[in-house]
C-alpha cells in the first residue's frame, strides 16, 4: 500500500536523513542530525514496507542567512510544507549578527518600488514588481508584527530600536522555531542533482537527502562555491566581483587622519561617468564611508576592469561656489589667520590645514594676505581635489560580492528557476546588489518572501 500523509512528529531521533516508521499507517519519527529546532511536520512519505525511496522534505533551503532563513519561514508558515535549513557553519544568520557594525541595518525607508529599486546597481528593473508586493513597508511591518520595533536614522537607514542585530536574529530564530522549520548546521552541500520530481542533495558529512523543491541561498561570495550548485544544474553564473569596498589612497593629505568624516561629500571617477555623493570617512588606509562605497558599487565591474587604479576628484563642498567664498572671507575674516577656522563647519579644521600645507599656504597667513594663486590652488583643493586610488580596502572590509546567478534565468514572481522546476534563489547568490543602507538586506527579505510563498503554494 501507497500512502501519502502529513503527520506530526513526536520525537526527534538521529539516524541520518532516514524516515523511521513509528506507526506505519499514521506516522514516522524523523531523524534530523545537529537539529536545532525539531521538524513538527515533515513531508509526503511512502510505506516503509512497500521498500521505496521516502521523501524527506517538501523544502529543503540551502545556506542559513538571512535569505535562507526567511524564505524557509514564509513557507512553513504559509502551508503544512515540511522545511529543512542545511547550513554550512556552526550558527545560522551570522552576517545579520555581524551587519551595520553589530546593530543590524535592516532596511531603508524607501517604501515606493521604483526609487527603492534605484539603489540596485544590479538587479534594479528585476525587483520592481518583487518590491510591489513586499517593499520595505512589509519588511518593517513583519518585524514589528513580531514584536521588533525599527526606528529610522536621518539619512533614511531603519535599526532596531535596541541597537542590537541580536533582536533581529532573535526573531528571525523564533519565527522559524514556531513554523516548525529544521536546522540542520555544519552541513556543507556540496553536491545537487534533479530527476525531474525531485532532487537529491549531498552534504560533506557523506549524507544525501531528497527534496520536492530546493531553495539555494548560499550568499555571495569571491568563490562562489555556492553558486556553482546553481551552474551544475545549468545555470549561467556572471563573475564575482567585489562590490561596496573601500578606496585605498596613499596622499599626505589624509595620512594620520583616520575617523575624519565629512558629513556630505561629492565623489567622481575620472575617465567615467562614475559619480556619489554622501559622507565620507577617512580610514588607515585611505577613504570609505557611503559616498565612496556607492560609488563602489555602481562602478563594481568598471573598477575591476580598471584593476583599481584611477583618479578620484573629491568635493568635500558640494553645492558651494569656493571661488565666491573664499573672496567673501577675504572681507568677512580679513584680518584672521587662515589656520585659526575651516572655511566652514562641516569641512573638520585638521583637513582644511592638510589642504594649507598641500596648497603651501602658511597657516599664519591672513585672509586679507591671501594672494590669487594661492586662493585659486585653495578654491581646487576645497571642490575638485583629485586623488590617485591604487587599489581597494582587502576582503575583511568588503561587504557584499556582485555576480552569481544570472537574473535572467529566474523569474522574479516566484524566484522559481527558469530552467529546473523546484529550484529557487534567493539573496546575494543571485547577480543582484545593493548600495549601502539596509538594500542588501531588504532584497534578501523580499527574494526569501516571494520564494517561500510559491513554495508554499505551489503542488509539487
Ligand atoms: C560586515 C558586513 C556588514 C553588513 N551590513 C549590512 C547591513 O547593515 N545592511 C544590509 O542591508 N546589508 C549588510 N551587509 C550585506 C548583507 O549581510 C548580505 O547582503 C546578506 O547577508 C545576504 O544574505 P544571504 O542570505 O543571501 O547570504 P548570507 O548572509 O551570506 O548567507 C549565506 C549562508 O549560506 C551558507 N552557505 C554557503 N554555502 C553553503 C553550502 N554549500 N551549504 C550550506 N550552507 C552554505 C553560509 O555559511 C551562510 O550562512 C553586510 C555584509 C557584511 C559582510
Amino acid at each position: 500500500m501507497l500512502f501519502r500523509d502529513r503527520f506530526t512528529l513526536h520525537r526527534a531521533h538521529q539516524d541520518g536523513d532516514r524516515f523511521e516508521y513509528s506507526r506505519l499507517t499514521h506516522g514516522c519519527r524523523v531523524e534530523e542530525s545537529n537539529t536545532l529546532i525539531e521538524s513538527r511536520k515533515v513531508g509526503a512519505c511512502r510505506d516503509a514496507r512497500a521498500n521505496v525511496r521516502v521523501m524527506s522534505h517538501d523544502l529543503l533551503v540551502i545556506g542559513g542567512g538571512a535569505a535562507g532563513v526567511f524564505s524557509a519561514i514564509t513557507c512553513a508558515e504559509h502551508s503544512n510544507k515540511s522545511v529543512v535549513i542545511v547550513e554550512k557553519t556552526s550558527q545560522l544568520l551570522q552576517k545579520v549578527k555581524i551587519s551595520g557594525g553589530g546593530r543590524c541595518n535592516v532596511t531603508h525607508a524607501c517604501f515606493e518600488p521604483r526609487p527603492l529599486s534605484g539603489h540596485y546597481p544590479r538587479g534594479e528593473k528585476s525587483l520592481i514588481g518583487p518590491f510591489n508586493r513586499f517593499g520595505a513597508a512589509e519588511t518593517v511591518e513583519w518585524f514589528e508584527s513580531r514584536g521588533v520595533q525599527l526606528k529610522t536614522e536621518a539619512d533614511g537607514r531603519m535599526f532596531p530600536n535596541t541597537d542590537s542585530s541580536q533582536t533581529i536574529v532573535d526573531a528571525l530564530l523564533d519565527a522559524a522555531r514556531t513554523a516548525g522549520v529544521a536546522i540542520r548546521t555544519e552541513q556543507g552541500v556540496n553536491k545537487i542533482s534533479s530527476n525531474g520530481d525531485a532532487f537529491e542533495v549531498d552534504v560533506n558529512t557523506g549524507k544525501s537527502t531528497s527534496a520536492r523543491n530546493v531553495l539555494i541561498a548560499t550568499g555571495g561570495t569571491r568563490s562562489a562555491a555556492g553558486a556553482r550548485l546553481a551552474a551544475s544544474l545549468g545555470h549561467h553564473l556572471l563573475p564575482a566581483t567585489p562590490s561596496l569596498f573601500t578606496f585605498k589612497i596613499d596622499d599626505a593629505r589624509i595620512d594620520g587622519l583616520a575617523g575624519l568624516a565629512v558629513p556630505d561629500a561629492e565623489v567622481r571617477i575620472h575617465e567615467s561617468k562614475l559619480a556619489s555623493q554622501g559622507p565620507v570617512l577617512v580610514t588607515h588606509w585611505g577613504m570609505s564611508g557611503p559616498g565612496i562605497l556607492k560609488i563602489s558599487a555602481w562602478g563594481a565591474r568598471e573598477l575591476a576592469e580598471r584593476n583599481y587604479t584611477f583618479d578620484i576628484s573629491v568635493n568635500w563642498l558640494p553645492g558651494i561656489d569656493a571661488v565666491a567664498l573664499i573672496s567673501d572671507l577675504r572681507t568677512s575674516r580679513a584680518k584672521q589667520q587662515l589656520a585659526t577656522r575651516s572655511p566652514v563647519d562641516t569641512l573638520p579644521k585638521r583637513l582644511w590645514l592638510r589642504m594649507l600645507a598641500h596648497a603651501e599656504v602658511h597657516e599664519s597667513t591672513t585672509w586679507s594676505q591671501l594672494g590669487k594663486a594661492n586662493a585659486r590652488t585653495l578654491a581646487t583643493e576645497l571642490t575638485n581635489a583629485t586623488f590617485t586610488v591604487d587599489g581597494k580596502s582587502t576582503n575583511k572590509a568588503e561587504f557584499v560580492t556582485c555576480g552569481g546567478v544570472s537574473r535572467d534565468e529566474i523569474n522574479f514572481k516566484t524566484m522559481e528557476s527558469k530552467l529546473v522546476e523546484g529550484l529557487y534563489f534567493a539573496g546575494e547568490v543571485i547577480d543582484v546588489d545593493g548600495i549601502t543602507g539596509g538594500f542588501n538586506f531588504q532584497n534578501a527579505w523580499t527574494n526569501g518572501y516571494h520564494a517561500g510563498m510559491a513554495i508554499a503554494a505551489s503542488t509539487r
